[in-house]
């Protein structure tokens, strides 16, 4: 008999609005026992799943599902983690609407399975069993890798090659593993015990780590290719956009990368505990109308802001945030200016941003990127008192390795030129991908083309002879 549809898909519970904004703790509390069954048993077992046609990094879905239905959590952990090393980091920040479960042959119904919600809590329960076990102890190849990046992409990246035998040693510029997992994304949506507790699994499986080392500075491309068999870069896209308007440089106008900076990885809202400060601002605007956009304004309000407000010169339709977010932060009371323009930050005899110049917009023909283009209305200025400004419009890819690496080709964002498939680049024994490839984009995409490079990797190994 064919199984019952249930097209009804278990809601997470998360901390109430009024709650959450009083504090940096997660907002999702992540589904329970009851929950997770409930949910994993309306997984048709599809012979041809199209879920895992959308999965950058291929899992095999419908066998962690079946796993959490039958209640065994162990071995949906070990299906989890043969294709994936960070599952309660995707879990919780990958937009699975756009991947998995778009595909999920439910959504054509409107219940698609909840798979981020149940990758999460496999990963959760793994946590609450003690330290989590090494799967494989691979024989070694004796074949050394140098992984520059200790984001998405370079810990994908490390993750395969230890477990198919290779010595593998990642570079992190920063004092903590992670890249824009730790730097970048706030404590309320990734809470970063969890990132350490998924580098720590790569440390157990014997990834050599070195944090504060700059490649670039302390050491170039070229120096480590004389020691390592193969480099893979995976540095990220850290460097902000400004909108070249005048008063970027007074006092309180952000970046949205500093701004977070400060708040995730330097910890900034425990001062003085921590001694990286940021001031209380009490009206900020955040212009921009992504992720980033939307953390940048939930971080503020949770800071003591009175008014927070997103400056956005489309609509609400075409914000290209998750939905799940733009909702989070309605609920918790950031404010929209839609079709809005900043085309001034004016400031005080002291310095500090009081105000921001704003034209109204109108949406017209769509542009290339197929949402309807912003029009200027013309003479439609006006100002918005403020005394913060974020700017949150995007980053381009760190130029350091690039400049340092003779003959690496770029492309005029800056970003490093590697092949979609393979991640090679025009160097050879280089690879490269994440966002320094692709420019800014989900963690899901860099840990995909970690994965590409990576089997690009393995097979330019195999074919050296050993010394
Ligand atoms: S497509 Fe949906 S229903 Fe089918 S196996 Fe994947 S998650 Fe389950």
């Amino acid at each position: 008999m064919a199984k019952k549809l249930d097209l009804t898909r278990r809601e997470m519970p998360k901390q109430t609005a009024e709650v959450r904004r009083q504090n940096f703790e997660e907002v999702a509390l992540g589904y329970s026992v009851k929950l997770a069954r409930e949910e994993a048993k309306r997984c048709l077992q599809c012979k041809k799943p199209h879920c895992v046609d959308k999965c950058p990094v291929e899992i095999d879905i419908p066998g962690f599902i079946q796993c959490i239905a039958e209640g065994d959590f162990g071995k949906g952990v070990s299906v989890l983690k043969d294709k994936n090393l960070l599952p309660a980091v995707c879990g919780r920040v990958c937009p699975q609407e756009e991947q998995c479960e778009e595909g999920c042959i439910l959504n054509k119904k409107g219940g698609e399975i909840a798979i981020g919600r149940l990758e999460r809590f496999l990963a959760d329960w793994e946590a609450t069993q003690g330290d989590s076990k090494v799967l494989r102890k691979p024989e070694k190849t004796g074949r050394k890798v140098a992984v520059v990046g200790g984001g998405p992409a370079g810990l994908t990246v490390a993750g395969d090659l230890i477990k198919l035998g290779h010595a593998v040693t990642i570079y992190e510029a920063l004092h903590e593993m992670g890249g824009v997992l730790v730097y970048g994304i706030p404590e309320f949506r990734l809470p970063k015990v969890i990132v350490k507790r998924e580098v720590d699994y790569l440390r157990k499986l014997g990834v050599n780590i070195y944090t504060d080392f700059v490649i670039g500075k302390t050491r170039t491309v070229d120096s480590l290719l004389e020691e390592f068999d193969a480099i893979f870069i995976g540095s990220g896209a850290g460097l902000p956009w400004f909108m070249q308007i005048p008063g970027e440089n007074l006092n309180g106008v952000y970046s949205a990368n500093e701004y977070l900076t400060r708040m995730n990885l330097m910890k900034g809202y425990l001062f003085p505990e921590y001694n990286t400060p940021v001031k209380n601002h009490r009206n900020v605007a955040v212009v921009g109308g992504g992720n980033v956009a939307m953390d940048c304004a939930r971080t503020a309000l949770r800071l003591g802001a009175r008014e927070v407000q997103i400056i956005y010169r489309r609509s609400r339709q075409e914000l290209p945030a998750r939905e799940e977010e733009i909702e989070n932060a309605e609920e918790e009371g950031v404010v929209f200016k839609f079709l809005t323009l900043p085309v001034k930050y004016i400031g005080d005899e002291n310095g500090w941003v009081t105000e921001i110049e704003c034209l109204k917009m109108e949406l017209g023909e769509p542009d290339a990127s197929g949402r309807r283009r912003p029009v200027p209305i013309e003479g439609s200025n006006y100002t918005i008192p403020m005394d913060a400004v974020v700017c949150a419009i995007g980053n381009s890819p760190n130029p350091l390795v690039p400049d340092t690496t003779p003959g690496l080709d770029v492309g005029k964002w800056g970003n490093i030129k590697a092949d979609e498939e393979t991640g090679k680049t025009s160097r050879e024994k280089v690879w490269a991908g994440g966002d320094v490839v692709s420019g800014a984009a989900t963690v899901i995409l860099a840990m995909g083309a970690g994965r590409k490079a990576a089997k690009s990797i393995h097979s330019y190994l195999q074919t050296l002879e050993l010394d």
